[in-house]
């Protein structure tokens, strides 16, 4: 070829047609959202024809009916909108991809009352043939002059349109459901859609005599208007049967994008799914979807709720909503809201905040490990709690303790418990040198952590069994051994025997104080977090790992002075047994035989006694 041709690709509506039909919409229930939608817009663009004077004379019922006919094996939704004239139909019908929602927005600048239209495609209709053998449009236009006209195709890429007996405004799509989709010709099917897709669409829905919708759902409405008790009620709507919401959030934005929606944060059940689908996203009061995946920062799954936007793309995969700037900007304003509200409250109210700081704790954690601005703004509210149930925020905390819990290299040591029940042993060793101890032991608190030491300069957390305290928080202060060096290496030996039954666990001869015990079991802090995670499903590579504790050996001790000082034999072999068997049951390690025989032991000296 010599030279450059150039023309327009051209599709063959017949080849086209089916692939629209089959894949337009994956679930087929969906035609009846969109034959309803068609119907809201067609009444709601006669209001607004009405408002401006246009239109003069009565509206009358407005309502929009479905009706099912089993005998005839049809499926119809009527209106009482605008209607088309035969032009009409054959413009926005008989076009595929031309959508007269979009055209009636251009042509009025101003937007009808209320909000915008649904549709904008130009194809919700077409997917009346997902489950229609025939669809037949029978329609009369509010102009004063208009004729009626039937529009029928049996799905080909072939229509009749003729004139029609019909008196009143408005239109009526009737559906010949083809022999796959008899199951819409169920009345609790419909009613079941219905509920789903237009329980909040904005003009009445009538069927089997009743009205299926709500036209002012409470996220349209003015916040100001709004009580407690109103949004409480909504929630009861949406959640039946579950506990009062701990607060809400009612978003209202214009711009850039709109968006508008009540979050719901729920009270913590342990149970809850993070993947389970609990806000609703809705267009237009069109229900869509509730899977909102990637519409909400991930840490917000756990919250409840509307949210209704006409700018989330919905007819793109869902892969590449993640990547769609309306979606990054609907999901940033989302965690500013949710931070400025927690901010707020915490700010005005720091005791009711406290209170429910239980409820709220894991989103704000999750929160701050997940998003990066989260992380940034949860600092002014984040809260942690002491075993005396004091709460303090991250830098309250960390002045708290700094002047008694500063180690030799200025890092600001931090004492947490996660099971305090269980290492009461330690925790009262900490307090008798004065030191404090957060509890720690949530569902996301090994993250959480290890999250605090990345946010605060110099601070450093450890459990108070990971260590004896002198290797918590590191002092300059010498320590001084009473044992001599063979009588270190012999008692050492002797408690390694005793340790016999945990292979991997190791045991360190070490110069405490005379105050502490003289036997300690110790976990290392890295080595927790590190099984923990695993543990968590976080390093799946690597398996759980098993437990490992060291035993330190308090040489200062006076009772390890005696034992090593005591002639070799079976007394003084009975003697570190009973000593390991406490250190053991102080860290809650004492378990089946051998808690009995410690048990049994212990009777005997005591009779012996
Ligand atoms: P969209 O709703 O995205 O514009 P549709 O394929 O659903 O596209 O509908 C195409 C057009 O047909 C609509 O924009 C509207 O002009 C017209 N139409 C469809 N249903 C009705 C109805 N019930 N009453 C009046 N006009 C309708
Ligand atoms: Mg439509």
């Amino acid at each position: 070829m010599t030279t450059t041709e150039t023309g327009s690709i051209s599709i063959h509506t017949e080849n086209i047609f089916p692939i629209i039909k089959k894949f337009l919409y994956s679930d087929h229930e969906i035609f009846l959202r969109e034959l309803v939608s068609n119907a809201v817009d067609a009444t709601r663009k006669l209001q607004y024809l009405s408002a401006r004077g246009e239109m003069t004379g009565e509206l009358g019922e407005l309502k929009i009916k479905i009706e099912i006919n089993a005998e005839e094996g049809t499926l119809s939704i009527l209106d009482a909108g605008v209607g088309m004239t035969g032009e009409e139909v054959k413009k926005y019908i008989n076009q595929i991809a031309f959508s007269g929602a979009t055209e009636f927005l251009n042509k009025y600048e101003e937007k009808p009352e209320g909000g915008q239209l649904i549709g904008n495609f130009g194809l919700g209709f077409y997917s009346a043939f997902m489950v229609a053998q025939q669809v037949e449009l029978t329609t009369r236009s509010w102009q004063p002059e208009a004729e009626a006209v039937q529009w029928k195709c049996d799905g080909s890429t072939e229509f009749s349109l003729a004139p029609a007996e019909k008196q009143a405004r408005g239109t009526e799509v009737k559906l010949f459901l083809a022999e796959d989709a008899k199951e819409f010709l169920e009345g609790d099917r419909i009613r079941g859609i219905l509920e789903k897709y237009c329980r909040f669409m904005p003009i009445e829905i009538e069927f089997e005599g009743k009205i299926i919708n709500e036209t002012h759902p409470l996220w349209m409405r003015k916040p100001a208007e709004l009580t407690d008790a109103d949004y409480i009620s909504f929630y009861e709507k949406l959640y039946p049967y579950q506990e009062k919401p701990l607060f809400w959030i009612h978003l209202n934005v214009d711009y850039p994008f709109t968006l508008t929606g009540i979050l719901y944060f729920p009270r913590f059940r342990p149970e809850i799914d993070p993947n389970r689908n609990r806000i609703h996203l809705y267009s237009r009061q069109v229900f869509i979807t509730d899977a909102v995946k990637e519409v909400v920062p991930d840490f917000l799954m756990l919250l409840e709720g509307v949210l209704d936007s006409p700018d989330i793309p919905l007819n793109v995969s869902r892969s590449s909503l993640q990547g769609d700037p309306n979606v990054k900007k609907i999901n940033a304003h989302i965690t500013k809201k949710v931070a400025d509200k927690l901010e707020e409250w915490f700010k005005e109210d720091r005791a009711g905040f406290e209170q429910k700081w239980e409820d709220l704790q894991l989103f704000v954690k999750y929160g701050m490990l997940s998003e990066e601005k989260f992380k940034e703004r949860g600092q002014a509210f984040c809260l942690v709690e002491n075993l005396e149930g004091k709460k303090f925020t991250l830098s309250e905390y960390r002045e708290f303790v700094q002047a008694n819990q500063t180690d030799k290299t200025e890092q600001v040591v931090w004492l947490y418990a996660g099971k305090p029940e269980q290492q009461d042993v330690y925790i009262q060793a900490a307090r008798k040198r004065g030191y404090d101890v957060l509890k720690l032991g949530g569902l996301v608190d090994t993250h959480f952590t290890g999250l605090i030491e990345r946010v605060l300069d110099k601070v450093r957390l450890t459990a108070v069994d990971a260590g004896s305290l002198d290797q918590l928080i590191e002092k300059d202060t010498p320590r001084i051994s009473l044992l001599a060096e063979n009588e270190e290496a012999s008692i050492k030996k002797l408690f390694e025997t005793c340790l016999q039954d945990f292979p991997g666990w190791q045991t360190e001869t070490r110069a405490l104080t005379s105050e502490e015990a003289p036997v300690l079991l110790t976990q290392s802090e890295f080595m927790r977090r590190m099984r923990e995670m695993s543990a968590s499903g976080q390093m799946t590579m690597m398996g759980a790992l098993p437990e490992s504790w060291q035993l330190v050996i308090n040489t200062a001790h006076p009772s390890i002075q005696a034992l090593a000082r005591q002639l070799e034999g079976d007394h003084q072999n009975e003697e570190a047994t009973q000593l390991t068997d406490l250190a053991l049951l102080a860290a809650g390690k004492l378990q089946g035989e051998r808690l009995s025989s410690f048990v049994n032991r212990s009777f005997d000296w005591i009779r012996k006694s």
